[in-house]
């Protein structure tokens, strides 16, 4: 009777791409998800900020940021799109939705805060 995977491990691909590997039964290893499906799957299915997603996925913030990139171009292709719904400063409000890069702001143009809030990412 298939059980289905036991368990998943993650591994350190040679590219330095995270590869999820499900073991089946203590034998057979392959990769199933590659680290930026799992995000893609992610976003899908709900909004996430970066830190959200590097909890999930057990991988540093930097390296969400980096994958975002490449999503963005990949998604596009199949007739999708990663929305971002933009940093805002919790103090006066302001709305970054000119910045086009995925990182979140240091500080507040209008107000100087350093309490902004993160950027949010999915996919429609
Ligand atoms: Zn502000």
């Amino acid at each position: 009777m298939y059980e289905g995977p036991r368990f998943v491990e993650y591994l350190f691909g040679t590219d330095g791409f995270r590869v999820t590997r499900a073991q089946h039964g203590g034998r057979s290893l392959f990769p199933v998800q590659t680290t930026r499906q799992q995000i893609k799957e992610l976003l899908s299915q709900s909004e996430c900020n970066a830190r959200d997603i590097s909890q999930a996925l057990r991988i540093s913030e930097k390296e969400v940021y980096q994958h975002l990139g490449h999503i963005a171009k990949s998604v596009a292709a199949q007739k999708k799109r990663l929305l971002v719904t933009p940093s805002r400063c919790s103090e006066c409000g302001y709305v970054f939705s000119d910045r086009t890069r995925f990182t979140k702001p240091s500080r507040c143009p209008r107000c100087r805060n350093e309490h902004v809030v993160e950027p949010k990412y999915r996919i429609e």
